[in-house]
């Protein structure tokens, strides 16, 4: 047991990657986790955290966090996806200013909620994301947008430079910043730009991330070009009619989507089964990104997220913003998804707002499970309340209890 700068005992510790240990401790040295095992077998001091678990910082693989300064969603719940839409565009209208300040909200709020790896969709110039406060790991997904085929060279030149700019700030860059493209979804861009976007990712070693499959109007859009998401584009003159061919299908996009280094195929919520199977089939590089109560707030037709489990799809967590969701916390997505698919184990749960979506964003040799060797980013859930039973009964009451985070460690920092 090396020399460590934190000593760390809890009831219970949840590795993710390993069975849980009770009476566990871990102890970090030089901001990653350098051992783990049972209290009475560490040797120095400990600091006794008590009746806690202790589990790795949870990663929300999708959000836009330019909305975190909403107090509630945009709407009611269960209105139409595209009015949705209007209410986000006529929002970024009325902002006066750049979306910094929200931004640095929701690098706070996920912090305190427990969130110690984002991926973001990037919209704002670089500097809004710079900061000098402690930041979440950040993976910043440019966005894209370009559907007609006038759009498409411009679009991709201004990637570029917005990537470009992300990677050589003028001020301090946000925690462990990773850098990723996001072809915003099939209604915003077409597939030579979908294409070209891959290609772009490709040369650069970047995950991609893509809305796909979101609302039934964008399946009306690509199998016959009509619908509320027409009505839309041609608002907006992004109307081209010579970009969809008739009966296109969001397996299409999926397949473009393959073809990057890793993609992260987010919402999905209407995909046919032989897109859950392409998914399947391709889950070593390919996810599909739930968000849970954004998912409820639209009041889509039910996943069955324990059948796309079984069939192999690899899972992953996203909060969406607070533009459809309450805040930014993945602990409460996980208590959703406890509270409505019983047939998901706790410990398989656990594992989707922490290591599977460290792996949907290529970060898992890094973070995602507490394992020796990866950061030391930590939180601890009260179990006071908790009677003693098997660790997984525990998991599920810690999953079912309500409780917040208490304390969260980033690299070994107490935040
Ligand atoms: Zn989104």
């Amino acid at each position: 047991m090396p020399s460590s700068s934190l000593a760390l005992r809890a009831r219970v510790i949840f590795p993710v990657d390993a069975p849980p240990v009770e009476n566990g401790a871990l102890t970090v040295t030089e901001g990653r986790i350098a051992w783990i095992g049972r209290a009475d077998r560490a040797e120095g001091e400990l600091i006794d955290l008590g009746d806690v678990a202790l589990l790795p910082g949870m990663v929300n693989a999708h959000t836009h966090l330019e909305f975190s300064d909403r107090q509630k969603p945009l709407g009611k719940p269960g209105l139409p996806f595209v009015e949705w839409i209007r209410a986000t565009l006529a929002e970024r209208g009325r902002r006066k200013r750049s979306p910094a300040k929200a931004i640095r909200s929701g690098y706070q709020q996920s912090l305190t909620s427990g969130v110690t790896t984002v991926g973001e969709i990037v919209t704002a110039n670089a500097p809004a994301y710079c900061t000098r406060d402690n930041s979440p790991r950040l993976t910043a997904f440019q966005e894209v947008i370009g559907f007609s085929r006038a759009r498409a060279d411009s679009a991709l030149t201004a990637a570029i430079a917005s990537l470009h700019e992300l990677r050589h700030p003028h001020e301090d860059q946000p925690n462990d910043l990773q850098l990723g493209v996001s072809p915003h979804a099939p209604y915003t861009v077409s597939p030579p730009l979908l294409k070209s976007l891959v290609d772009l990712a490709g040369q650069r070693h970047s995950p991609v991330t893509m809305h796909v499959a979101e609302s039934v109007a964008e399946l009306q859009l690509l199998t016959n070009g009509t619908g509320p998401f027409r009505e839309l584009l041609e608002e907006r003159s992004m109307w081209d009619s010579e970009v969809l061919t008739s009966g296109s299908h969001p397996l299409d996009y999926l397949r473009l989507l393959a073809q990057a280094p890793r993609a992260l195929v987010v919402h999905g919520n209407y995909l046919c089964d032989e897109a859950f199977c392409f998914l399947a089939d391709h889950r070593e590089h390919m996810s599909l990104i739930h968000c849970p109560r954004t998912h409820a707030f639209f009041e889509h037709s039910p996943l069955e997220l324990s059948d796309l489990l079984d069939q192999g799809v690899h899972l992953a967590l996203g909060t969406d913003s607070r533009a459809s969701n309450p805040d930014l916390c993945i602990l409460r997505e996980m208590q959703h998804v406890a509270r409505h698919h019983p047939k998901i184990r706790p410990d398989d749960i656990l594992k989707m707002g922490t290591l599977a979506s460290a792996e949907a964003l290529g970060r898992a040799t890094q973070v995602g499970s507490l394992t020796v060797g990866k950061q030391a980013d930590l939180v601890t859930i009260p179990t006071g309340e908790i009677n003693d039973g098997p660790p997984q009964a525990l998991l599920e009451e810690v999953l079912n209890s309500g409780q917040p985070v208490k304390q969260v460690w980033l690299a070994g920092a107490l935040v």
